[in-house]
């Protein structure tokens, strides 16, 4: 089974990450998936933008400006910081270059942010995993804290389904992070064809791990998600 990798579409995305171009090697003795968490198992703007939201208020208090001008802040270093990098930057990353701490803005995170308004069960994505499960060992790594990852996993109903979970404060180090994939590719105990990664954001969860010989599958809907279960059910693993 081949999932054609092909940009049918020349404009490039404002956020430069690509919205098209898997790799998914037909012969991928595929044994652990590991997926994103926000974005990927579920898809939500309005509580994406509730996180900015939470952001910018943490952000004011550091830089002792009003919510609006921290949001103006945030939007013109995540512009500099794209440029000077060529890649897509991170909350993380226009956090910490704004004199933010990565550990006080996810306690804050912890406080303000109410997932519950915002996030409900897809019975699609859980028989999804569940389905998964049964073939491969399921792992999450987020960029997100454990509370918050807790809650919104229970929320969408596939709380247990992961062997591990990696998330932000196991190292304070966001993803993408070499040391860290490394670390992680070692605690799997697997080679890199066996791995394969799913996530939203190419830049950030799929780019350093197609590097090291992963296979990576790009989903930005449920859509999409839906069909990596058939992508794999085809691909005679
Ligand atoms: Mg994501």
């Amino acid at each position: 089974m081949t999932e054609t990798a092909r940009h049918s579409n020349a404009s490039v995305e404002h956020d430069a990450d690509r919205t098209e171009g898997i790799s998914f090697p037909p012969s991928a003795e595929i044994r652990a998936i590991v997926f994103d968490l926000d974005g990927t198992l579920y898809v939500s703007n309005e509580f994406a933008d509730a996180i900015q939201d939470s952001a910018a208020v943490y952000l004011s208090g550091v830089l002792g400006v009003g919510e609006q001008e921290a949001h103006e802040a945030m939007a013109a270093t995540r512009n500099r910081l794209t440029k000077e990098r060529g890649v897509t930057q991170t909350l993380s990353a226009i956090c910490a270059s704004l004199g933010g701490s990565t550990a006080d803005m996810h306690a804050f995170f912890q406080k303000q942010l109410s997932p519950e308004s915002y996030l409900a069960r897809d019975s699609r994505v859980v028989d999804l995993l569940e389905s998964l499960g049964h073939r491969y060992a399921l792992y999450l790594y987020t960029n997100n804290n454990r509370v918050l990852t807790e809650r919104i996993t229970a929320l969408l109903g596939i709380a247990g389904c992961f062997s591990k979970v990696f998330s932000i404060e196991d190292t304070w180090r966001a993803k993408p992070d070499e040391e860290r994939l490394e670390q992680i590719l070692e605690t799997l105990g697997l080679p890199p064809r066996d791995v394969l990664f799913v996530g939203d954001r190419y830049e950030v969860d799929l780019r350093l791990p197609e590097q090291k010989g992963c296979p990576v599958f790009l989903s930005r809907s449920i859509d999409r998600l839906l069909a990596l279960g058939q992508l794999l059910d085809s691909s005679g693993d």
